[in-house]
């Protein structure tokens, strides 16, 4: 069996030349970008653009490694198409905000479709065989993404494997949430989508990183680094490992080694570049347990979903705009308006499937994710 490739790359700031050189060591370490596209192919560029955020808040993939890595391929002669589906906000007022659009504008490339798709009938797919996938993946021959490494409240981490949730079609995101309420079973539905794109080349933007409430009200930390992969979980696992998180807790990692994505595991990856112990970070701000223990006692049972993790308003930040509520995927709403819309939304934790849209898009940092006291206590 072929081992995965990871190659780990110091760069300490931004400068596009310093990062362009990173990118490109990167590849040449796990086989040059030969081994991933050819002349003349239309190669689609997935950077995360969950929100129009700028740069300085790493909530993006940042402009210098998009940069990067479209001036690689545009010496190699190749096609280059982009683009993403933001939670909330069109896919072009995000990148335009994001610092994206601009470089694109620099090197004429084309904007592929991310406002509509279609729907692709998946057999192999081990847990989800249905997906609606935007119209960009089929303009092009092949993915080379490009995930922001980041914290997640779902899914403890953001990385390479979940970057691909961008290619499901606008709001359909928000109903597999629906869907697929259960985290774990989320992270399997993540897997297939992987496995149909079958992305060809991994670059993570882990220069400057986010800990704490991300994916996109988390902070900022320096991690000085660059990863690139042909392996989706081995590139996720290298993430874990730098931040001390034990890449079995991470669910996506699981099932990906498990319906034949990747491996997490040491012994089947070659290392290139860097030694990872220079960028290990016990102290980056991050989850480190699976993604939701049950209580070993039975009698707390029924009361579950009151005890469990769960998003919580804080007051003092929210400016009453309504993103939440509107995001909501729940039919009936699990936040919403219901002392009126001079207050603040709040919950009906009944209702809520726990899938973090609302923190995900609240623009001004006011949803956290918080475990209530007894919930700690029991273990949920
Ligand atoms: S919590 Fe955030 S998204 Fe929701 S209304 Fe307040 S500011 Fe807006
Ligand atoms: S309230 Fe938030 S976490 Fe709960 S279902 Fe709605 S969007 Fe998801």
């Amino acid at each position: 069996m072929n081992k995965s490739k990871v190659a780990i790359i110091r760069c300490m700031d931004y400068d596009t030349e310093n990062v362009y050189v990173a990118i490109k060591k990167g590849i040449e370490l796990i086989g040059g970008i030969k081994q991933f596209c050819s002349e003349g192919e239309k190669i689609l560029l997935k950077p995360n653009v969950i929100a129009g955020k700028p740069p300085e808040k790493a909530v993006t993939t940042h402009p210098a490694v998009f940069e990067g890595i479209v001036k690689i391929l545009l010496e190699n002669k190749i096609n280059v198409y982009y683009g993403d589906s933001p939670g909330y906000d069109s896919p072009i007022s995000g990148l335009k905000k994001s610092g994206l659009f601009d470089i694109a504008q620099k090197y004429n490339i084309t904007l592929g479709d991310f406002d509509k798709g279609r729907n692709i009938v998946f057999q192999e797919g081990k847990f989800a065989k249905e997906f609606n996938i935007v119209n960009a993946v089929f303009e092009c021959d092949g993915i080379i993404s490009l995930p922001k490494m980041k914290t997640h409240q779902l899914a403890r981490i953001t990385g390479a494997i979940k970057n691909q949730f961008g290619c499901i079609c606008g709001f359909n995101k928000a109903l597999y949430h629906v869907k697929i309420p259960n985290g774990e079973n989320f992270c399997k539905a993540l897997v297939d989508l992987n496995n149909y794109l079958k992305p060809r080349l991994f670059i993570m933007d882990g220069i400057i990183a986010m800990e704490g409430n991300g994916p996109s009200s988390g902070d900022p930390i320096r991690m000085n680094v660059i990863i690139v992969s042909n392996d989706p979980v081995a590139l996720d696992a290298t993430f874990c490992r730098m931040v001390d998180i034990n890449p079995e807790y991470i669910a996506a990692n699981v099932y990906g080694k498990e319906y034949g994505l990747g491996t997490y595991v040491t012994d089947q990856i070659d290392f290139f570049g860097d030694p990872i112990e220079n960028f290990i970070n016990k102290k980056f701000k991050v989850i480190r347990k699976p993604i939701r223990g049950k209580t070993t006692l039975k009698v707390f049972r029924p009361i579950e979903k009151i005890l469990a993790r769960r998003p919580v308003i804080n007051s003092k930040l929210c400016l009453k705009c309504g993103i939440c509520v509107e995001e909501c995927p729940v039919d009936k709403k699990a936040v919403n308006f219901r002392n009126g819309k001079n207050n603040p939304p709040n919950f009906d934790y009944n209702l809520c499937i726990r899938c973090y849209c609302c923190q995900e898009v609240c623009p001004h940092k006011a949803i956290n994710v918080k475990t209530p006291f007894l919930g700690k206590i029991l273990g949920v």
